[in-house]
C-alpha cells in the first residue's frame, strides 16, 4: 500500500549499494552516452572507515555490527543456521574477508560434466573478460599460475606463502596457490598493504577492497540521487513490466518510477522484495544455499608453520574438480594464518589451521518466504544436501591422501559444520527458461523485462569458491548487455 506517492521517474532505480549494485552502476554509467537520472535506495547508513574504526575502539561489541543487524533483519525459522551480512552502505564489503578465487569452468556446467545440479546459461568464457575487469577494480593480488584459465597477470603480486604452503605448492603446483585476494599485497589507491593482522572484519589499515574505499565516488556523482535509510519492500509489477519501487523512508511510504529497476539487496532481500510484489515465478525464494565449512588442525612433527603474507595465504584445489563430483561435492581448501599457537613447550608453531569449504546443491525446500511484516523475510534452511555431506564424510581419508607430504603428528577435526560461510546464494536462479529459474543469463527477470536481479541469488549451482568476485563480474556483464 502506497501511503504517499511521489511521481518521480528515473532512468535507473538501483536497490542497495553492495558489490552487486556498485559494479552494475559503474558499468552502466560508463556505457551511457546521454545524461541519466539514477535513484539509489539504500536501507542502511553510510559509515566511513574512520567512523567504523572509532566504533570498534569504543564499543567492544563492534564485530557484531553485521551479525546483530542481520539477526534483526530476518525471521530465521532455523536459527541453528546463521545468515550474516551488513545491511548498510557498501553492504558486506564492509565486513568481508576479501577472498576472490574465480570459479572453475566446470562450475558453470556441473550437470553436463558430472550429471549433478544444473548448468548455468552462460559459460566461463562468457564471463572471462568481466572477471579480469572485476579483479582490476578490486586490485586483486594473486599468482601467475592458477587452476582456472587466466590470460594476464593479477593486478598486484601474490601474497607470500607460509613454510607449510611452500611444501604443498611444491607437491601440487597450480592446484595449491597463493590465494587470489582483494587484500592488497601493495598499497593501492586509498588502501594500504595488508600486514596480516587477521582482523579483516574491519581491516585496521584499510587494505581490503570495500565499496567505501574504492567505489563510493560513484554515488557522489551529480546525476545520482542516493537515499539512505530507504527500505524497499516491494515493486509495482503490472503485466510484464516493473513500473515502480515501493519503499519507506522516515516512516513514510513512497513510490518511484523507473525505466530500469535493478535489485542488488542480496539473495535474501531480492527474493523477499519479489515475493512481496506478487512475482508469480514458482522458483522465486527457493533454493537458498551456501557452502559448508569444516575446520581441521594439523599438528606437525618438527615442522614450524611460519610466514604467510595474509590472513588466508593459500588455497588448495586438490579436492575441488574431478570425477568425484559425480558423487560428492567439490572442496576448496583455505589455509588460515590467524595468530594461534600449539599449547606444547617447544612446539608452539608446529601447527596449521585449514578450512575445508564444500559446495552445495540448491534444494527447493530451503527458502525465503514473505512474513506478516513487509520488511522481514522468513528464512528456512532444512540442511545441506547429501551430496555435500558425502564429501564431508570423506574428509579424514582426503586428509590422509593429500597431506601425507607433511610430517603430520596429529589431526584434530571439528565434528561440526560451521554455522555459516556468509555466502548467501541461489534464491533467484538463472536459467534458460522460466520453468527452471527466475532470471536469464543477463540477469533480467524472465517475465518483467525491465527488471534485473543481481547478486549470488542468481547462481544455479554455487561451486566451492567464494562467490563475490563472480557476482561482481556478472553485474559488470549485465550492465554491458543492457
Ligand atoms: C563476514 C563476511 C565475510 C565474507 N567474506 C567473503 C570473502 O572473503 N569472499 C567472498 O567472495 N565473499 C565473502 N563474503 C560474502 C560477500 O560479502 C557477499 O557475497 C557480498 O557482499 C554480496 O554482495 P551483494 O551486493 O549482493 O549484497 P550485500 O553486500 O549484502 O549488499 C546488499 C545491499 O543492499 C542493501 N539492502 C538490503 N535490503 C534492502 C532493502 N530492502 N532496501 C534497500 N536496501 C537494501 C544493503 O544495505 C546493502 O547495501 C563475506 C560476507 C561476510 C558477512
Ligand atoms: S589480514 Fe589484516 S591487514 Fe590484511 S586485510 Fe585482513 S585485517 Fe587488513
Amino acid at each position: 500500500m502506497v501511503v504517499q506517492a511521489q511521481s518521480e521517474s528515473f532512468d535507473l532505480i538501483l536497490v542497495g549499494t553492495g558489490f552487486a549494485s556498485s559494479f552494475f552502476l559503474k558499468k552502466y554509467l560508463e556505457k551511457k552516452e546521454q545524461p541519466v537520472k539514477v535513484l539509489v535506495l539504500e536501507r542502511g547508513v553510510k559509515f566511513t572507515h574512520r567512523e567504523r574504526l572509532h566504533f570498534k575502539q569504543t564499543d567492544d561489541t563492534y564485530n557484531g555490527i553485521s551479525w546483530k543487524s542481520a539477526r534483526k533483519a530476518i525471521i530465521n525459522e532455523t536459527p541453528e543456521k546463521e545468515w550474516v551480512f551488513d545491511p548498510n552502505f557498501g553492504g558486506s564489503s564492509n565486513c568481508w574477508t576479501g577472498c576472490t578465487p574465480r570459479f572453475m569452468p566446470s562450475d558453470f556446467k556441473l550437470k553436463s560434466t558430472y550429471g549433478v545440479g544444473e548448468d548455468w546459461p552462460l559459460s566461463y568464457t562468457d564471463l572471462e573478460t568481466y572477471y579480469e575487469e572485476a579483479e582490476e577494480i578490486m586490485s586483486v593480488s594473486g599468482p601467475d599460475a592458477t587452476p582456472f584459465p587466466k590470460k594476464g597477470k593479477y593486478p598486484l603480486p601474490p601474497h607470500q606463502l607460509s613454510s607449510v604452503d611452500q611444501i604443498l605448492q611444491k607437491e601440487y603446483g597450480n592446484l595449491y596457490i597463493s590465494q587470489p585476494t582483494a587484500r592488497a599485497s601493495q598499497a593501492v589507491g586509498k588502501r594500504a598493504a595488508c600486514c596480516s593482522s587477521a582482523v579483516c572484519n574491519l581491516c585496521p589499515v584499510n587494505a581490503k577492497f570495500t565499496i567505501e574505499n574504492t567505489l563510493a565516488y560513484l554515488y557522489e556523482k551529480a546525476d545520482i540521487e542516493v537515499l539512505l535509510g530507504a527500505k524497499v519492500y516491494g515493486l509495482d509489477l503490472s503485466g510484464n513490466v516493473a513500473r515502480s519501487v515501493l519503499y519507506e523512508i522516515d516512516g513514510k511510504r513512497k513510490e518511484a518510477h523507473g525505466e530500469i529497476i535493478a535489485l542488488g539487496a542480496n539473495a535474501i532481500f531480492n527474493a523477499h522484495i519479489l515475493l512481496n510484489s506478487g512475482d508469480a515465478n514458482k522458483n522465486t525464494g527457493r533454493g537458498l544455499c551456501e557452502q559448508a565449512g569444516v575446520y581441521v588442525y594439523l599438528h606437525y612433527d618438527g615442522l614450524e608453520n611460519v610466514g604467510g603474507g595474509s590472513v588466508i595465504p593459500a588455497n588448495g584445489f586438490m579436492m575441488y574438480d574431478g570425477g568425484h563430483r559425480k558423487d560428492r561435492a567439490a572442496c576448496l581448501i583455505e589455509h588460515h594464518n590467524l595468530p594461534y599457537i600449539r599449547n606444547e613447550r617447544g612446539k608452539w608453531r608446529m601447527l596449521s589451521k585449514f578450512k575445508f569449504v564444500y559446495e552445495d546443491i540448491p534444494d527447493d525446500g530451503n527458502k525465503v518466504m514473505p512474513s506478516d511484516d513487509l520488511f522481514l523475510p522468513k528464512v528456512n534452511f532444512e540442511g545441506h544436501s547429501s551430496y555435500t555431506l558425502r564429501a564431508i564424510d570423506q574428509l579424514s581419508t582426503d586428509i590422509e591422501k593429500f597431506f601425507s607430504v607433511l610430517p603430520v603428528e596429529k589431526v584434530i577435526k571439528d565434528s561440526y559444520i560451521q554455522k555459516t560461510e556468509a555466502h548467501i546464494c541461489s534464491t533467484t536462479r538463472m536459467s534458460k527458461n522460466p520453468d527452471e529459474g527466475v532470471v536469464d543469463a543477463n540477469l533480467i527477470h524472465h517475465q518483467y523485462r525491465n527488471l534485473l536481479v543481481l547478486g549470488s541469488g542468481v547462481y544455479p549451482t554455487i561451486s566451492a569458491a567464494n562467490p563475490t568476485l563472480t557476482l561482481s563480474a556478472l553485474s559488470l556483464r549485465a550492465a554491458d548487455h543492457l
